[in-house]
């Protein structure tokens, strides 16, 4: 069994502030030990429940949040920038399952550093007129290769966000959201047995990949006007209203390649200050 792990870090039990988070933080050296926590148990699960291979893709920041030596099962460590297909990058057809680890809510949602992809540019996104958050727009490329995406872990809202999109996913919770810098969370002991043994269920059980309606559409709410405008500079994006604008495509992976590059070309759009 081969298993592909997408870490993010908002999720973490213990974690609640952009400075655990973010190098050069003043308090990111507990962050990256928290993160490494929870992947290592999932990684113990995953072996627990058959994995021969394992694929954990840092999905964080500069998505090279971990100490690669320090990964348990001598996984292979998918790190660093500008990886084309982001936060699902490595992923394809030979894997049997995806675990989603250190999710965080969507943009619009009150749980702990909630965004999609860009907090600074993005201000919504409905993934076939509903609200989705990163979990969902990976999903497309979880279709795209047949794989299920068999757990997912964070606060109370990341859960039912993936369910829309990911079939009977298993949700492991490991804190409760009390705004967007609070949350009550599990002791980072207890968070790791609970992923541990979510993820030997989650993998022991027959999944089916997720299957979003094509021709699929997501619409993007930015923060601005003018960040809209400029999104219609790439093939395919169609302005809907004044901050809005709308892609649809065929193919789940074309709509998450051009939703990607949306991304990219936001980071370039948000104004000094
Ligand atoms: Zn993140």
């Amino acid at each position: 069994m081969k298993v592909y792990i997408s870490v993010d870090m908002e999720g973490v039990a213990g974690i609640v502030d952009w400075q655990q988070c973010i190098a050069g933080g003043d308090d990111y050296a507990l962050g990256r030990e928290l993160v490494l926590g929870e992947v290592n148990a999932a990684i113990e699960g995953a072996v627990e429940a058959g994995a021969t291979e394992i694929l954990v893709n840092d999905s964080h920041s500069f998505m090279r949040n971990l100490p690669p030596g320090a990964l348990g099962a001598r996984t292979s460590y998918l790190s660093g920038r500008f990886k084309p297909l982001y936060m699902m990058e490595g992923l394809d057809a030979s894997f049997d399952a995806i675990l989603f680890l250190g999710y965080h809510a969507a943009m619009q949602t009150p749980g702990t550093l909630s965004h999609t992809y860009n907090p600074r540019a993005f201000a919504n996104v409905l993934l076939n007129g509903t609200v989705t958050g990163e979990a969902g727009i990976n999903a497309l490329v979880a279709q795209h290769h047949g794989v299920p995406v068999a757990l997912i872990t964070g606060d109370q809202y990341v859960g039912p966000e993936a369910a829309s999109f990911c079939r009977d996913i298993d949700v492991v919770e490991v804190k409760r959201s009390i705004s967007r810098y609070a949350a009550e969370n599990l002791h980072p002991d207890v968070a790791c047995a609970r992923i541990r043994e979510g993820a030997v269920t989650a993998l022991r059980r027959d999944r089916t990949p997720p299957a979003i309606d094509l021709p699929a559409t997501l619409e993007v709410e930015l923060m601005s006007p003018d960040m809209a405008e400029q999104a219609t500079w790439l093939r395919g994006v169609e302005r809907v209203d004044s901050r809005t604008v709308r892609i649809a495509d065929d193919d789940p992976l074309a709509l998450y390649r051009t939703f990607m590059t949306l991304v990219f070309l936001t980071r370039s759009l948000v104004e000094p200050r």
